[in-house]
């Protein structure tokens, strides 16, 4: 078996890999996608030390610093089911594979991620990092002066409109139903910017581009039935991050939202299973947080497998 097995080969997941093979114990990573979100990334330029770098490029060098020690990378094996060490014949907890498999460990960390709800509508996947955007905390600088649309009026929509309007010319948001979602002192903070549109009762039906990026977005107003457009340069979709945790559901602790319950250690509800990164309930996706929660939680199954005699 395993001293630490890690499902999930994002940032959070090669941390926690690094960090367990220096303490020179037995260490697996299965990965559905070895490299995770980062692979989708154009430009990154908010990981501290490395000005400026791309997605494939970071997801390169987290692969091969992680092949710099003995770990057992098991990519393209997706997770489908955990049993607890209490639940298991010989009392390790056990990861079944899709294929058929199942990996054994003394214990777990769950790095499996999140990903961003899209609208569904032409042109998004089109103009993706092109001028269509999920995470303002990263792509936002990009669009410095020039007219950008947020779509959605939950909390995070508006956090990022308010965010936005910081740096760019205008922010129109767009919201579905006939009334905000996000809390009221977001709202009135965002009603008191003046280079700010807030549009209700707005479905998006379409990008718009020039073939190289985007010039606007189209949208029906559900009251009135008409076809609207709008001209400008980037589009913020902020209508849902969705943890990939539904296989765990039943097998430990989620919060309403789907994301696993840690605690400062990123301890998980179930002993011997830690989390890490975007699929907890930790704040803030990013990768140098989920970077640093995956060395915490290699840190605290170390803990664990010394002080439990595992
Ligand atoms: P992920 O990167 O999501 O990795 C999850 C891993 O788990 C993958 O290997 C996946 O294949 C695997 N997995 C999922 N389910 C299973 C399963 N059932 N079985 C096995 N494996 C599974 N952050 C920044 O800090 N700066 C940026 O500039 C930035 N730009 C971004 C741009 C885009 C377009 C996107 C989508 C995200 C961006 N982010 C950025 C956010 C950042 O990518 C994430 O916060 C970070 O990747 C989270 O790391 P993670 O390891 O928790 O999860």
């Amino acid at each position: 078996p395993f001293d630490v097995l890690i499902v999930g080969g994002g940032p959070a997941g090669s941390a926690a890999a690094v960090y367990a093979a220096r303490k020179g114990i037995r260490t697996g990573v299965v990965a559905e996608r070895f490299g995770g979100q980062v692979l989708d990334t154009m430009g990154i330029e908010n990981f501290i030390s490395v000005k400026e770098t791309e997605g494939p490029k970071l997801a390169a060098a987290l692969e091969s610093h992680v092949r710099e020690y003995e770990v057992d990378i098991m990519n393209l094996q997706r997770a489908e089911k955990l049993i607890a060490a209490e639940h298991s014949a010989d009392k390790l907890i056990e990861i079944q594979l899709a294929s058929g498999a199942t990996l054994k460990s003394r214990s777990v960390i769950i790095s499996t991620g999140a990903r961003w709800r899209e609208m569904n509508v032409p042109g998004e996947q089109e103009y993706r990092g092109r001028g269509v955007a999920y995470c303002p905390h990263c792509d936002g600088p990009l669009f410095k002066g020039k007219r950008v649309a947020v779509i959605g009026g939950g909390n995070s929509g508006v956090e990022a409109a308010i965010d936005l309007a910081g740096i760019v010319a205008h922010v129109t948001l767009l919201e579905f139903g006939d009334t905000l979602r996000a809390d009221a002192v977001l709202q009135n903070k965002l009603r008191s910017l003046a280079n700010v549109t807030i549009i209700t009762n707005a479905q998006t039906t379409e990008v718009l581009g020039n073939g190289q990026k985007v010039s606007g977005l189209a949208y029906t107003d559900r009251v009135s039935g008409n076809a609207q457009q709008i001209e400008l340069e980037g589009i913020f979709v902020q209508i849902g991050l969705l943890p990939n945790t539904d296989w765990l559901k039943g097998t430990l602790n989620l919060s309403p939202r789907g994301e696993i319950e840690v605690d400062s250690h990123g301890r998980t509800s179930l002993p011997g299973v830690f989390a890490a990164g975007d699929a907890t309930t930790t704040p803030f996706k990013q990768i140098i947080i989920a970077m640093g929660e995956g060395a915490k939680a290699s840190l605290s199954a170390f803990e664990y497998l010394i002080r439990d005699g595992k």
